[in-house]
């Protein structure tokens, strides 16, 4: 089982947090979807062994393409490349591309899961991320979403300066309203370079609070859970039968190929990533070359990945598969790393299964830095 992850490097403008590839000019739209169905022919082989059970159109902003433009690149894949007979089809689509009509012809599509970037119903934050939507597009195109999908996910932002807990439980209640079955939630995070990293240097936006995102993270998990949803990953929450199947073969360390600028692939062995420049990428895919640089993991690698993503999810880090996959020393180690953790009840070991507590949930990263084994096999 594997994945087609397909990047489209554009956007309307630069929210002002990103720091992800992505180009404002869209001249080259022609040349890039050209290129990106040549991708996906030139590396089929990849793929020749395994069924592809998901597609996900993510960016920039996969849906300032046209629904044809989606079309011919999905009928690229299915020229190249063994499906499986429900494949779960993502776009990512931001609300002011998606007009009553626009969804309309969408669900008519094989796209049949929206994941939509609301990040905030609240004007001021919208502004002060720059965000090309205003808080009415967003209700809008979620009103109209909501009839026409079942499966949508929407992204929410938390941590947003002069945002207090009771506007940001008030952004959570209205995701509510919507009744969509699935909702991923990320801190804002202060990227180097960024105009947000410029504006909080210059004192123009006060900086990010720490302890009122880990608040605010607090608040997300018990609404979410409270109204049936399901913590399957950090920043991930979903209803029974409706968590992202792209995203959790990612978190099971399956395999997935990364088409389109800046975008990664893996192989269970090898990790790739492709040149994060528009133009070089569309040239050397014109001549038939694959911009990629390719970097092979170690056991080390591949355990300290295991680690990590695993306890950012439900599924824990599981003690036979760190000894079936990369031997006794490592399974010991883990137990020794872990010790000083589960003391701190921020870890805990269930049914052979090293897991996150409640308290440990919003430290997971940290923690699980504390658990990676240091020295190279
Ligand atoms: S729309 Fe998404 S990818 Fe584009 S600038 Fe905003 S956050 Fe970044």
């Amino acid at each position: 089982m594997s994945g087609i992850y397909i990047h489209i490097p554009f956007c309307k403008q630069a929210c002002h947090y990103c720091d992800f590839h992505f180009s404002t000019s869209l001249k080259k739209k022609d040349e890039l979807v050209n290129a990106l169905c040549r991708e996906l022919e030139l590396r089929k082989d990849e793929f020749k062994n395994t069924s592809v059970e998901t597609i996900y159109f993510g960016g920039g902003t996969p849906s300032l393409l046209t629904n044809e433009e989606l079309q011919v690149l999905i009928d690229s894949v299915y020229q190249n490349y063994q499906i499986s007979e429900h494949p779960e089809i993502t776009l990512e689509a931001n609300p002011d591309d998606l007009s009553k009509d626009r969804i309309i012809e969408l669900a008519k599509s094989p796209i049949n899961r929206l994941s939509i970037g609301i990040q905030s119903f609240f004007e001021a934050d919208l502004k002060l991320m720059n965000r090309a939507h205003n808080a009415n597009e967003a209700i809008e195109c979620l009103s109209v979403a909501t009839r026409h999908f079942d499966n949508i996910s929407l992204d929410l932002i938390y941590g947003i300066p002069g945002a207090s807990n009771a506007q940001w439980l008030k952004n959570i209640e209205m995701a509510l309203e919507f009744n969509v079955p699935h909702i991923s939630s990320y801190a804002l995070t202060v990227e180097p370079k960024t105009a947000l990293a410029s504006f909080i240097k210059k004192g123009v936006i006060e900086d990010v609070d720490d302890e009122q995102a880990h608040q605010q993270f607090h608040l997300l998990k018990e609404t979410l859970e409270a109204s049936g949803f399901v913590h399957y990953e950090l920043s991930n929450f979903g209803k029974e039968s409706y968590f992202s199947r792209n995203n959790s073969a990612y978190w099971q360390g399956k395999s997935y190929l990364g088409i389109g600028p800046s975008a990664h692939s893996f192989n269970g062995k090898q990790r790739g990533w492709n040149v994060s420049n528009n133009s070089k990428y569309i040239k050397a895919i014109q001549q038939n070359e694959l911009p990629i640089e390719i970097e092979t993991l170690t056991l080390t690698d591949q355990y300290n990945e295991y680690v990590m993503t695993g306890l950012r999810t439900i599924w824990g880090v599981s003690f036979y598969k760190v000894e079936n996959d990369f031997g006794t020393v490592f399974k010991d180690y883990l137990i020794e790393q872990s010790k000083v953790f589960i003391n701190q009840q921020l870890l805990y070991i269930d049914d052979g299964h090293l897991r996150v507590t409640k308290q440990g949930q919003f430290l997971s990263d940290g923690i699980s830095s504390e658990l990676f084994m240091l020295n190279s096999f």
